[in-house]
């Protein structure tokens, strides 16, 4: 796995426990403590502006709501995938994560197609959310 050429993500503070979860192979979504919006992390509730947040598991369930398919290479470490998808996915608790969809062609995508997540042990420290179809 050391070999892993692509960019990571950055962990901060803020979303360590999102990408914690994601090591142990689960979704977590950040509930606030005010107002009870569920989202992605941030430190800030965009309902409330409230600070006050908790952590919550997700369902790992959603639907596509978006994608694109990259043909160009716009970073070496992506040369051996082109064509993939770039997705977006609505989760069954609202959130919208960015994503990749796996295990379905390009051409099967789908708007609204169920998807449920997956989790890619990318390196020792990372573990990367995508999407499968719901079988
Ligand atoms: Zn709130």
């Amino acid at each position: 796995m050391s070999e892993y050429s692509k960019p990571l993500p950055e962990v901060t503070p803020d979303n360590q426990p999102f990408w914690d979860a994601c090591k142990r192979h689960e979704l977590s979504l950040q509930r606030c403590h005010d107002c009870g919006h569920l989202r992605l992390p941030s430190p800030i509730c965009p309902q409330c502006l409230s600070m006050e947040s908790g952590w919550v598991a997700a369902s790992g369930r959603g639907k596509v709501f978006t994608w694109t398919v990259i043909h160009q290479r716009y970073h070496p470490g992506f040369a051996g995938e082109l064509p993939y998808n770039v997705s977006i996915v609505e989760l069954d608790e609202g959130p919208r994560l960015l994503t990749n969809i796996v295990g379905c062609s390009n051409e099967d995508l789908r708007i609204g197609m169920d998807v449920e997540a997956v989790f890619e042990d990318v390196t020792e420290e990372m573990t990367l959310p995508k999407f499968r179809p719901v079988p």
